[in-house]
């Protein structure tokens, strides 16, 4: 049920290994950066609000960057005991029960513990009386753990009229990859022997489930397309599940110069591959904007990507080179000049997780 889900959920938040991970990501913690400290009249004498602030790290920035108060609300008690004691080690702690005796705190930062859908238990605040929310909310392929429900709660109890949302954007994004993403390769040949059989089963097992890893840019064999984006700053909480459509484009292989002997060979798209970008746009962030990135062109961050893997691969070829190529090696049909994509990402609360479907046509 929710609550077990929860309870398991917030428990894993109280190993340090995850967030030392998450502080070791350099992606990750440059685009926050950037979006905090690089935007000082956004931040200055700001109230800020940090969903989920795990050691405080984003919360800390949110003080350096000149806020006058941030509320730092976390649902792991654990965690939530930590970042307490590292606000406190960093001379940034704000004590309730002083602010309310003397009026006054030289402190910004009040850790909360609680889920930020419960905050008004526990702290005395004003709805929408927040300048700036902050999170980092995202999970494998964005919305695995569905934090961004608590996000768009938060948004919508506690965030000013035109307040700013970071980041405010979330793009899903997607590519065919070749025979490269997938185990095939590595099986073929072992110290000389093949192992092919192992590389065919781990395939089927892949077409079962999605796998979380990295994808070589060189595997891929489409162009990306955007599969779907989120307006933070405006979108309702019944619009997280989606569906969406795109086409994905082979890329032309070996490109040749000589326009009469157009030499270019079909391939096989094994699947597909997922990632995202958020992006600090200039809507808030006018003097710096940032984007974080998690896709397969740039370096690589703790997401990786996600990979789908067809259940048989699917021939492809670009457009120039239909007409004088013969399909690959054991193809049935003609290639498709076109992959068509249905893909949709719902929800599944119940074990903090998401269902992803995938339909495939070429054309
Ligand atoms: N902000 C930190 C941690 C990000 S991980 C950083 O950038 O390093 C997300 C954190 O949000 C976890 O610690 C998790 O326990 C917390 N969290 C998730 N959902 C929450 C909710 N609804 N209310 C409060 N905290 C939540």
């Amino acid at each position: 049920d929710i609550k077990n889900a929860n309870e398991n959920y917030f428990g894993s938040y109280g190993s340090f290994g995850i967030h030392r991970e998450m502080l070791s990501d350099k992606v990750r913690m440059e685009a926050y950066m950037k979006a905090i400290l690089e935007n000082p009249s956004l931040f200055q004498n700001a109230a800020v609000m940090d969903v989920g602030c795990g050691t405080g790290i984003l919360s800390l920035f949110a003080a350096k960057a000149g806020a006058s108060r941030v509320i730092a609300v976390e649902a792991s008690e654990k965690m939530a005991a930590v970042a307490t004691q590292i606000v406190e080690d960093n001379g940034l702690w704000r004590n309730r029960k002083q602010t309310r005796e003397c009026g006054v705190s030289s402190g910004i930062i009040e850790v909360v513990h609680g889920m930020v859908e419960e905050l008004d238990k526990s702290i005395e605040i004003q709805p929408h009386s927040v300048d700036v929310l902050l999170s980092e909310w995202m999970g494998y392929c964005l919305l695995y753990e569905t934090m961004l429900s608590s996000v768009l709660f938060a948004r919508d109890r506690w965030l000013k009229p035109g307040g700013a949302i970071l980041p405010d954007t979330a793009t899903i994004l997607v590519a065919g990859f070749g025979v490269g993403g997938t185990s095939l390769p590595f099986w073929e040949n072992v110290y000389g022997f093949r192992m092919s059989c192992v590389g065919k089963e781990l395939v089927k097992d892949a077409a079962k489930a999605p796998i979380v890893d990295i994808v070589d840019a060189n595997d891929l064999v489409t162009s990306p397309a955007i599969l779907h984006t989120f307006d933070l700053a405006t979108m309702r909480l019944d619009e997280v599940d989606f569906t969406a459509r795109t086409e994905l484009e082979p890329n032309l292989h070996n490109p040749s110069n000589n326009s009469n002997s157009v030499e270019v060979e079909a391939s096989w798209c094994h699947g597909v591959v997922l990632w995202f970008e958020t992006g600090f746009t200039s809507r808030f962030c006018k003097e710096s904007p940032a984007v974080l990135s998690t896709s397969p062109y740039t370096p690589k961050t703790h997401w990786s990507q996600t990979i789908l893997t067809f259940g048989e691969p699917i021939a492809v070829a670009s457009r120039k080179s239909v007409t004088n190529i013969s399909a690959p090696v054991g193809s049935h049909a003609c290639p498709a000049i076109k992959l068509h994509l249905r893909l949709s990402i719902a929800r599944a609360p119940e074990h903090r997780s998401i269902d992803i479907s995938l339909e495939t046509t070429g054309i």
